[in-house]
């Protein structure tokens, strides 16, 4: 028989609970009987050591060690490399979770293979997936993820009943702090609102010892033990003790061995609140931004329940009591009540999804829990005046998980030219996207061109674990699109920038355009009748106040059916004129164009349409060549028989050689009319 487990995963130690035959929820101790468990790996061994252990060995100064990886969940950045082995966080995570797994298996006598993993109500989407990938790799089947603050009031509602409670949930580990405002009622636990920083931990408060530390040690004695990785190590050691004790007594002693040098210095509890004033300063914000979310006050909260080992610290407890006008709730263990709370999850977990093959067991107190995410899910879009992107907000932080909402985009298909639409997922609360973190960005291709622009429903989700969902969904034909997730750019810079301007808006720069229209025979009939439909649509979007077009069809004849014109009648009228016979005498048509775009002071484009091959293939790519080299950009699109290689091959990018599919003509040549407007990026050689 299998037991679920719930886990603690710590940044600095991991518990372990499980319920026990009276349905309450434990503490399952480790193999060396101890409820804790550091999150180190040693790699000096084979295999690896987790635990005790391991921190023994960097206590000793080994730097096979790898701690405090916890924060880089999902990090693509962090790596670790051990013997011929590279270990991302997520690996780390895995081994100690192993070791968690194997332990309590040994010490119930019976299989673990499902568990209720925390995390810090901060973590954001890629940090929730590591975790449960994490929980993978240790062989876990993860029930679910929760927030470790709404474990902790899971465990505390398992103590009460009948009244409905508001409580502030004050997180302070070794790593991360989180604040969470939470409802308690006999029924639910409903987090109203979270805060938190996952870079603020008890560790911070030893490096502000360990800095008055260091320059004591330097000035007495000339050695700075910030330049030893040894002695560093040492020195945070001592700074922690000490830190420890000043929990106990106002004031320590600290001493200091680095080689022979030995020195004793005395640190206060006074001096030490007082060296880290701005890090208790910065959980004070945090803890005022939630109840602001919250819209509550101190006074208001019936309770404060403390949890991580960093809240034994006095200072922790005073501004508490202080704030609330009342004593934090006691009979809480600090260091356990997340792994209980977590165990109460994965026993509900388990008989709800299989309620009849267990014995039926009751919890007292919470059946239901409602988490929030702490982080504001949105995307980048266009601000409504075009002037700058904004972060769109699409699901609100603290909304109860899962959620869902949706977002539409309006996208312009220039007549199938874009059937794909890129959407960048953003995870933050500032408008600019540039403050957020960019979460993914996610391509949706197969956007049929049913309009010119069709509407695109984007619906975003948080799971129950707060793992993000995307999907997309073309309105008018209510088809789902597909998606491919691509790596985010690590240049973002652009979405500080303005974006493209649309056409309308953009100042035209002067320029001249040839449109080059193959007439010969085999576009007879549809194929010239589309070819004349978007010529005109062409013209329609060219700003005539700039710009100055031409018209020359080439068959066996090569025919300057209108000079380049700012009046778009004249090319109307030559277009009508138009018919389709012979073959395909393109590299002669090119090399009118080039004499036609002889004046070199301004921007000049040639458009080829063409359905297939010209007669002589190389010398219509020599023509092009020589274009492109006096300056002339030249956009090349194809239907019917052409071929996109040999299309590529006389434009100057590739974004410039289009193959249009029946009923994309129209627009594509729009399409490639608004890039001409709008400067011509894309079309240019750089
Ligand atoms: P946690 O992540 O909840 O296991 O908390 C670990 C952090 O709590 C570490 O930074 C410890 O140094 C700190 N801690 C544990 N016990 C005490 C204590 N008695 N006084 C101050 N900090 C403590």
């Amino acid at each position: 028989m299998s037991i679920p487990i719930g886990i603690d995963l710590g940044t600095t130690n991991s518990v372990v609970a499980a319920r026990n035959a009276y349905g309450r929820p434990e503490v399952i101790a480790n193999k060396e009987g101890h409820n804790v468990t550091p999150s180190v790996v040693y790699f000096g061994t084979e295999p690896p050591v987790v635990g005790q252990e391991a921190k023994e060995y960097a206590r000793l100064g080994d730097d096979q060690i790898a701690s405090f990886f916890k924060p880089h969940m999902g990090s693509p950045l962090y790596r670790l490399h051990f013997g011929a082995t590279d270990y991302s966080a997520t690996d780390l995570s895995g081994l100690v979770l192993k070791r968690l797994r194997n332990d309590a298996e040994a010490k119930l006598g019976q299989v673990v293979d499902q568990a209720v993993i925390t995390v810090p109500a901060y973590f954001a989407d890629a940090q929730r997936r590591a975790t449960i990938e994490a929980g993978r790799l240790a062989g876990l089947d993860v029930l679910r993820i929760i927030n470790e603050p709404t474990a902790a009031a899971l465990a505390y509602g398992l103590q009460k009943s009948g009244i409905t409670e508001t409580v502030l949930i004050y997180d302070l580990g070794g790593g991360t702090f989180d604040v969470t405002v939470a409802r308690i009622a006999p029924d639910e636990i409903a987090v109203v609102s979270t805060a938190g920083d996952h870079d603020l931990g008890g560790k911070n408060w030893d490096d502000r010892i360990a800095t008055s530390l260091a320059e004591k040690y330097a000035a007495e004695t000339g050695i700075d033990p910030l330049d030893d990785p040894l002695a560093l190590n040492e020195v945070l050691i001592r700074s922690e003790q000490a830190k420890w004790a000043l929990s106990e007594r106002t004031s320590t002693r600290v001493t200091l061995q680095i080689g022979s040098a030995r020195r004793t210095f005395e640190l206060t509890r006074a001096e030490f609140e007082g060296m880290t004033f701005a890090l208790m300063d910065r959980t004070r914000r945090l803890t005022e931004e939630a109840l602001e979310e919250a819209g509550l006050s101190w006074k208001t909260l019936t309770g404060v329940l403390l949890v991580g080992g960093s809240t034994r610290m006095p200072m922790v407890r005073q501004y508490v009591t202080q704030m609330a006008g009342q004593p934090p709730r006691a009979g809480v263990n600090v260091d356990e009540v997340v792994a209980l709370g977590a165990a109460i999850q994965a026993a509900m977990d388990v008989g709800q999804a299989s309620e009849s093959a267990t014995p039926k067991f009751t919890l007292a107190g919470a059946r239901r829990v409602t988490d929030v995410m702490s982080h504001s899910l949105g995307t980048v879009a266009v601000s409504p005046d075009g002037a700058s992107y904004v972060n769109d907000i699409i699901i609100r932080r603290n909304v109860p998980i899962p959620a869902e909402n949706k977002t539409s985009y309006l996208h312009e298909t220039h007549g199938g030219a874009n059937s794909r639409l890129e959407v960048y997922l953003t995870q933050g609360e500032s408008t600019r996207p540039l403050d957020c973190s960019v979460l993914g960005k996610y391509v949706f291709s197969g956007i049929s061109a049913t309009d010119r622009e069709v509407t695109v429903d984007i619906g975003l989700s948080y799971d129950a674990n707060g793992v993000v969902q995307v999907r997309a969904t073309q309105r008018d034909t209510g088809h789902l699109l597909a998606m491919r997730v691509e790596p985010v750019p690590d240049d973002l810079t652009w979405l500080g920038l303005p974006p493209q301007p649309v056409a309308s808006e953009a100042v035209a720069e002067p320029c001249r355009i040839i449109l080059l229209i193959d007439g010969s025979s085999s576009m007879a009939g549809h194929p010239l009748l589309d070819a004349q439909n978007a010529a005109r649509a062409f013209l329609e979007k060219c700003d005539f106040t700039a710009t100055e077009v031409g018209l020359i069809s080439f068959s066996d004849q090569v025919v300057l059916q209108c000079e380049l014109t700012s009046n778009p009648r004249k090319i109307q009228a030559a277009l009508v004129r138009l018919e389709a016979e012979g073959t395909t005498n393109l590299s002669e048509a090119l090399e009118l164009a080039r004499d036609r775009l002889l004046a070199r002071d301004q921007r000049r484009y040639v458009v080829i349409l063409t359905d297939g091959y010209p007669d002589s293939t190389e010398a219509a790519v020599d023509q092009a060549a020589r274009a492109r080299e006096e300056g002339i950009e030249i956009v090349a699109i194809g239907i019917g028989d052409a071929d996109l290689a040999y299309l590529r091959r006389l434009a100057s990018t590739e974004e410039g050689s289009i193959f249009a599919r029946q009923g994309e003509l129209v627009g594509t040549f729009g399409h490639i009319a608004r890039m001409i407007a709008q400067g011509g990026r894309g079309l240019r050689q750089l």
